[in-house]
C-alpha cells in the first residue's frame, strides 16, 4: 500500500524525465586537446571526418579470385589467372586489367583490379597452374566494398558529442588523428555526511562505519568520465555542513551522501535551503533510494546542480546510476544516455510489496538464447556484499507483488 507521504512523490519515470530535461539545459565544460588514448571515456568536442574515401579503393573482403560476374554466370566456369594482388599492393602499379574469361588471385583487404567487379571465395574454386575453375556464381559487387562506400572524403564519421570508446579510437586512428578535442572532465565534488562515518584510513570505533560511499561514488564518477574530488566527511552539524557544501558547490556538480532522510540529524536539505538552493524533487517513489534529492544553487550567472543521495551504500550507487548519470553526461558534452534495460527469465519465485519501483540486486547468467536472472539474497539497502555480487538489478514495477520462476522480467544492467 502506498503511504500518504509517498503518494506526493514523483514516480521513477517522472523524476528521471525531470533530470533529463534539466540536463539538456546545461553547457558542457571547455574543450581540450588530448592524445588519442587519454581521450578514452571523454566526449568528442569536434566531428571526426574522413580524410579520404573509406575504403580508399574497392576492397576485397575475401581471399579468392577477382572476376567479372558475367563470366561466372554459368558454372563451372573456366578462367585464366593473370596475376596476384595482395593487401598493400597498388592497383596502378600492378597495372592488371581483368578482361573476359580472366581472373586475378586476390587477398582479403587488397584492391580489386580494373575490369573485375566481384570476388569468388577461394573455397569455391579449383586451380591447376593458371587454369582456374569457378564452381559458384557471384553477383556484381559480391565480396567487394566499393570505394567510399563506408564514408566519402570529408564526411562526418563520428559526430561531436559522442563518448570516445575503442570504436571511436579506431576511427580517429584511421583518419590519422593522434590527438582529439574532447570536453574537459567535469569536476564532481563528493561530500559524505554523518557523525558515524570515518575516513577509511582510520580504525572505526564500535559505533562507527568507514566511509565507503565517497569511494564508490568517486569510482562511478570516474567511470562516467568525471573528475571526482572527495571532500572531508561532514559532521551532522549545520555550521560544518554549510562550510563543506559551499566548498562543494565550487565544482561543476556536487554529490552529497547521507543526511537526506527524515531523521532528526538529517540536515542536508535544510542547510542547502539556507544556501539558497532550489529543490526540484525531495524523494522519488523508488527503493532503494527513496529520499534522493535533486536541485541547484544559483549564484549570479552560474548555477551548480547537486544531488543528495541517501547514505545507505546501495541506495547511493543506485541513485547515482538512475539520476546522476544524465547530468554528468550533459556536463561532459554528451546527450544524456538512456539506461540499459533488458529482459531475462526469472530463475526463482519472489514477492515484494507494491507502491515503489524497486531495483533489486541480481545476477544475470544463462545463454544467448535464454538469459536468466536470479535475485541475490540481501539485507536491504545497506548490504554491500549483495551489491558487490550483482551485475544487474531486477526492476520491479510499483504495481506488481508476485513473481514466478520462468516469468520475463526487466533488468537494469550495471
Ligand atoms: P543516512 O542517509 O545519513 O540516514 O544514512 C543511512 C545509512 O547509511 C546509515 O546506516 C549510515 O551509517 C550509512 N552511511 C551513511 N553515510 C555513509 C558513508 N559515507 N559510507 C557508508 N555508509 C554510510
Ligand atoms: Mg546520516
Amino acid at each position: 500500500m502506498e503511504s500518504a507521504v509517498d503518494s506526493k512523490l514523483p514516480s521513477f519515470g517522472d523524476a528521471r524525465r525531470l533530470v533529463e530535461e534539466y540536463a539538456i539545459t546545461l553547457s558542457p565544460t571547455q574543450p581540450e586537446l588530448l592524445s588519442l588514448l587519454e581521450s578514452c571515456g571523454l566526449v568528442l568536442a569536434e566531428d571526426l571526418r574522413a580524410d579520404r574515401d573509406f575504403p580508399p579503393f574497392p576492397r576485397s573482403t575475401r581471399d579468392g579470385f577477382a572476376v567479372r560476374a558475367s563470366d561466372v554466370k554459368i558454372v563451372p566456369a573456366h578462367l585464366g589467372c593473370i596475376g596476384e594482388i595482395k593487401a598493400g599492393a597498388s592497383c596502378e602499379q600492378s597495372g592488371v586489367v581483368v578482361r573476359q574469361d580472366q581472373c586475378v588471385e586476390i587477398m582479403t583487404g587488397a584492391p580489386v583490379p580494373e575490369g573485375a567487379d566481384a570476388v569468388v571465395m577461394v573455397e569455391f574454386t579449383n586451380r591447376s597452374g593458371d587454369a582456374v575453375t569457378v564452381q559458384r556464381s557471384v553477383a556484381v559487387g559480391e565480396n567487394v566494398v566499393a570505394k567510399g562506400a563506408e564514408a566519402q572524403h570529408g564526411a562526418v564519421m563520428v559526430s561531436r558529442g559522442t563518448r570516445v570508446n575503442h570504436t571511436v579510437v579506431a576511427v580517429a586512428a584511421a583518419v590519422g588523428s593522434s590527438g582529439v578535442a574532447v570536453f574537459r572532465r567535469p569536476r564532481v565534488a563528493i561530500l559524505a555526511t554523518g557523525d558515524e562515518v570515518v575516513d577509511i584510513n582510520l580504525k572505526p570505533g564500535s559505533n562507527e562505519i568507514r566511509n565507503s560511499n565517497s569511494y564508490s561514488l568517486a569510482a562511478q564518477v570516474q567511470a562516467a568520465g568525471g573528475d571526482p574530488m572527495i571532500l572531508p566527511v561532514a559532521r551532522d552539524e549545520p555550521g560544518e555542513l554549510a562550510l563543506l557544501l559551499r566548498k562543494g558547490l565550487e565544482a561543476d556538480l556536487l554529490l552529497i551522501t547521507g543526511g537526506v532522510s527524515m531523521g532528526k540529524y538529517d540536515l542536508v536539505e535544510q542547510v542547502l535551503a539556507s544556501l539558497g538552493a532550489q529543490l526540484f524533487f525531495t524523494g522519488v517513489k523508488i527503493q532503494p533510494g527513496r529520499p534522493v534529492v535533486f536541485g541547484e544553487v544559483r549564484s549570479g550567472e552560474t548555477s551548480t546542480p547537486f544531488f543528495g543521495l541517501p547514505g545507505n551504500p546501495v541506495s547511493t550507487m543506485v541513485t547515482f546510476q538512475l539520476f546522476v548519470r544524465p547530468v554528468l553526461d550533459a556536463l561532459s558534452g554528451a546527450k544524456p544516455q538512456p539506461l540499459t534495460f533488458a529482459q531475462a527469465q526469472l530463475k526463482s519465485n519472489f514477492s515484494t510489496s507494491t507502491g515503489l519501483t524497486r531495483f533489486l540486486p541480481a545476477r544475470l547468467a544463462g545463454t544467448q538464447v535464454q538469459p536468466e536472472v536470479e535475485l541475490l539474497p540481501w539485507q536491504g539497502s545497506g548490504d554491500l556484499m549483495a551489491a558487490s555480487q550483482a551485475n544487474c538489478y531486477i526492476v520491479v514495477p510499483p504495481h506488481q507483488e508476485r513473481f514466478c520462476a520462468g516469468d520475463g522480467v526487466t533488468i537494469l544492467l550495471l
